[in-house]
């Protein structure tokens, strides 16, 4: 039989399973797209609303350890697509793109509904079926079984790609319920895990009402010896933003086996602690501390609040600028799945060959954040997950090729 007349059906139209399923159909496979949901991609369309970072501009070499653990595995996927591709590909869509001053890639539009509009209308071109409100339930006797609105569905194709999503924000649509079918089948999966989370903290009520929903702007976040530049926002119930989100497998860590991570914020990272006690030891005639902070330091007034967080300001300069350099400040707990950015957790790698074929389940294939990687904001979710899709579909063709 000829690939043509071969079928393969994916589950999970996020980002990662559409990739797949246009590169199948491009290979001229008759493809099936579920999805669980009444329409598409639905976290991808919610990555978009705080701008949609595609990827990231940085040298390759240095992209690739973004994946700590995992980036001998995510390298083998970046090498099949790499940043520059992702670009180009969203460029080919209709959709320019640009690099932010922090190196991040963005679609002009921002957003991510041109993009997905534009993509679906060529799966369409493509000749690829995508039936939403269709749940996969798992296997019966090797068959994939299907929750659809007209009743069970049965389907048997050549080949599966599995690209059902992680654990977070599960009202999107990828909930993590597929875990113990997997595990069913003889796939280790590990536990779901929140990354790119924030973390909670026991605020004064005063300091919570009044500046809840503030980001310290261009600080340095350090938790032993790993130190995030960014934003970190103030949440009523503790912290979050990049600077975190970077930080947040080690910092999830610490808290899960000692009960608490210690950070260090340095409010003004750009400038060494010597200049500092210069400038805080000018006189300050009749103007308050707090005035004096934010005339001759530059603080905004959320930072100097957070100084009087901690106790009451030392009076030397010298410990002043110590403390503006090194906030201390105690995280007691983790956020949930729920408002995660992504999850940690999921199919092992170990499980599946370089093809990203289940070692358990030959003729299945997975792609995207449901394999257990993880990696920080910055475009690197993304990249990676259409990067896997990439790769599953190619792992796919090759194993059909070879059961010819
Ligand atoms: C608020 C937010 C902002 C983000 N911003 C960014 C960003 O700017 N840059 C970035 O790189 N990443 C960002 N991400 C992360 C990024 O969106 C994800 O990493 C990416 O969508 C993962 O793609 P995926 O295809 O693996 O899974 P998903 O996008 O989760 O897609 C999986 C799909 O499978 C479906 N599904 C699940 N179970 C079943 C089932 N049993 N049967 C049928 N269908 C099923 C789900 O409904 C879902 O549509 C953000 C995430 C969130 C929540």
């Amino acid at each position: 039989m000829t690939q043509s007349k071969r079928q393969v059906h994916v589950i999970g139209a996020g980002p990662a399973g559409l990739m797949a399923a246009e590169r199948l159909a491009q290979a001229g496979l008759n493809i099936v797209v579920h999805e669980r949901m009444p329409s598409v991609a639905r976290k991808f369309l919610m990555a978009g609303r705080g701008g949609l970072n595609l990827t990231h501009s940085e040298p390759l070499d240095r992209f690739l350890t973004r994946y700590g653990p995992a980036q001998a595995s995510v390298s083998r996927w970046i090498d099949a697509f790499t940043p520059a591709d992702l670009t180009a590909w969203v460029e080919g869509l209709g959709q320019p793109t640009f690099v932010g001053s922090s190196g991040r890639v963005f679609p002009d539009a921002m957003k991510t509904s041109p993009l997905l509009r534009a993509w679906l209308a060529r799966l369409e071109g493509l000749g690829v079926e995508i039936r939403t409100r269709s749940r996969w339930t798992g296997w019966r006797d090797g068959t994939l079984v299907f929750e659809t609105p007209d009743g069970e569905r049965l389907e048997r194709p050549d080949a599966v790609v599995l690209a059902l999503g992680g654990a977070s924000w599960p009202r999107l649509g990828s909930d993590g319920a597929w875990k113990p079918w997997l595990e069913g089948a003889g796939v280790a999966v590990a536990p779901f895990r929140p990354a790119n989370v924030g973390f909670d903290l026991a605020w004064s009520p005063l300091f919570r009402d009044r500046f809840a929903g503030q980001p310290l702007k261009g600080v340095a976040v350090t938790h032993g010896n790993k130190t995030a530049r960014g934003e970190a926002m103030i949440a009523r119930y503790g912290l979050e933003g990049g600077a975190i989100y970077a930080l947040s497998a080690a910092l999830r860590t610490s808290v899960e086996t000692d009960g608490q991570a210690d950070v260090r914020i340095d409010l003004k990272p750009d400038v060494a602690v010597g200049k500092l006690t210069d400038r805080l030891s000018k006189p300050r005639g009749k103007a308050s501390l707090s005035n004096h902070l934010r005339k001759v330091v530059g603080l905004e007034p959320v930072a100097v609040a957070l100084l009087y967080e901690v106790g009451p300001l030392p009076v030397s300069p010298r410990a002043l600028a110590e403390r503006i350099k090194a906030m201390p400040l105690t995280l007691k707990g983790v956020q949930g799945l729920e408002r995660a950015i992504s999850s940690a957790g999921g199919v092992a790698l170990e499980g599946v060959d370089k093809r990203l074929m289940l070692t358990a389940r030959p003729g299945v294939f997975v792609a995207g954040e449901m394999l257990d990687w993880e990696a920080p904001t910055g475009g690197y979710l993304l990249q990676a997950s259409f990067a896997s899709g990439v790769q599953a579909a190619r792992g796919l063709m090759a194993w059909l090729d070879s059961r010819d």
